[in-house]
């Protein structure tokens, strides 16, 4: 039965030639000399469009080489809260005026937890998952000691993620911020933003969604669900480059009563008032600290624009077909060499990449990176497999799957 199912599952080349996005992969840079064969990271670091290279010259020619100072004027000042609005339009669900461009994403993770925390005297519990990726769990070990508050961990399947029933008994009169990824970093699995915000607001607390993972790969509805607070990463699949800095989204109707902790005069009432003393920009300028990044959030536009130009329900159709062939190879190749599938086999609670387990794979990746097949590698095991809608095709991907499987095997 399973030979049966296996020929009638449609081959790579013919899901590429069936792929109404194919003809986007063209949009992307390609070094000569076969220096790529498969891009399996585009997770971590999304990949150049060639626009880009064109924009970016054009830039420090025309914006920056030609208007200097004036182009603070004439347009960078307000371009952290326009380049935001975008972002919020085509990949957030969100309404203007709430999303602005900022710092790194542990620098806005660290500016909106706090405010979070402050805003609620006598909620003093931070909720967050053991499995959070790193740097938002250093982030809010840093706030809890700071105000001495308490977190509370939730302990989640790690080969899913954090589902409403792991946050039973954990909320409650003192939670004061919940703070989850949307998308795991390591198994990929796909949380219900809607019923666990939900939750998290019955029990008074604030949701913060950290969507690194899925901005750009996963359609976001930050207003009808009722999130009050996300963050997340535009060097992934917004393909901002490397350090692209990070967007944060302050719901409306919270922006009044958060304070950021670290005042800076870009997010002042009047920053070129010099005034005596700190008072807060009105809205989401507010959120801002010092001068806006404008050079390294120019990359970023460009993909928000090839998104906008496609939709992003385009984006998570193919970005859903990738991971279920994706799986599919896995079984067929890696599976029977000892390997591991350790993300959700439910589409439905996927983002864009499945992580695939071996005791080789720190090996494996070495020599992978070496011939131009690129996956990352997350210790202790992991070889995550990364499917960037727009960038990544079905036989670039089973030709990755192949060189895991045949390095696996050399190795065994
Ligand atoms: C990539 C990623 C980060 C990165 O934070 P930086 O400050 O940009 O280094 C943070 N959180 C999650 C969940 C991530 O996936």
């Amino acid at each position: 039965m399973n030979t049966v199912q296996q020929t009638q599952r449609p081959s790579s080349a013919e899901l590429d030639a069936a792929d109404p996005l194919a003809a986007q992969r063209d949009a992307f840079y390609t070094p000569d000399g076969g220096q790529l064969a498969a891009y399996l990271d585009g997770n971590s670091l999304g990949r150049p469009l060639k626009a880009t290279a064109q924009n970016l010259a054009t830039f420090v020619e025309d914006a920056w080489g030609s208007r200097l100072i004036r182009g603070w004027d004439e347009q960078w000042m307000d371009e952290p809260t326009t380049v935001g609005d975008r972002i919020g339009e085509v990949t957030l669900g969100a309404a203007a005026g709430q999303v602005t461009i900022g710092d790194s994403t542990s620098v806005m993770l660290y500016k909106l937890i706090r405010a979070a925390v402050d805003s609620q005297p006598g909620r003093d519990e931070i909720v967050v998952d053991r499995d959070n990726f790193p740097t938002d769990r250093f982030i809010i070990e840093g706030i809890a000691a700071e105000k001495g508050a308490t977190i509370r961990w939730v302990a989640s399947n790690p080969a899913s993620g954090v589902r409403t029933t792991d946050l039973e008994g954990l909320l409650g009169e003192r939670t004061a911020v919940v703070v989850l990824s949307h998308v795991a970093y390591r198994s990929g699995f796909l949380a219900d933003a809607q019923a666990i915000t939900a939750m998290v607001k019955d029990a008074g607390a604030l949701m913060l969604w950290d969507l690194c993972h899925s901005v750009g790969s996963v359609p976001l509805e930050l207003d009808a669900w009722g999130v009050d607070l996300a963050v997340g990463c535009t060097y992934k699949y917004l393909n901002g480059g490397p350090g692209s800095p990070a967007f944060a989204y302050v719901n409306a109707s919270r922006q009044d009563t958060l304070q950021q902790p670290i005042w800076g005069w870009m997010g002042a009432d009047n920053p070129f008032g010099m005034t005596d003393s700190y008072t807060p920009a009105q809205g989401i300028r507010r959120f801002i600290t010092g001068t806006p990044p404008v050079l390294a959030m120019q990359p970023l536009k460009d993909m928000v624009e090839l998104i906008a130009a496609v939709g992003m329900e385009a984006v998570r159709e193919k970005s859903v077909k990738l991971t279920e062939h994706a799986v599919a190879l896995a079984e067929e190749m890696l599976v029977p060499l000892g390997a591991d599938i350790v993300s959700p086999r439910n589409t439905a609670e996927r983002g864009s990449h499945i992580t695939v387990d071996h005791p080789l794979f720190g090996d494996v990746t070495r020599k992978l990176w070496e011939q131009g097949v690129i996956p990352d590698f997350r210790p202790p095991h992991g070889l995550r497999i990364g499917l960037s809608p727009l960038s990544t095709g079905y036989e670039e991907l089973e030709l990755g799957i192949t060189a895991i499987r045949d390095v696996l095997a050399e190795l065994l």
